[in-house]
């Protein structure tokens, strides 16, 4: 994958990184939006990876 010639999904500026499964350039608001696309800082598959971990030791006690 060459990112030097893709382009911010956000801004469309040169991508400097492929992050969140999203091409973004240097720019921290870029590389937020790319994080919020894909649930924000404690998105959704965080959370329902804790509570599969919380509820399957409770089942098994
Ligand atoms: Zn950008």
């Amino acid at each position: 994958m060459d990112i030097e010639k893709e382009k911010c999904q956000f801004c469309g500026r040169q991508a400097k990184h492929f992050l969140f499964a999203a091409f973004v350039c240097d720019s921290e608001d870029c590389i937020e939006k790319a994080r919020i696309e894909r649930g924000g800082p404690g998105g959704h598959m965080k959370n329902k990876m804790k509570g599969e971990i919380i509820f399957g030791e409770s089942d098994k006690k």
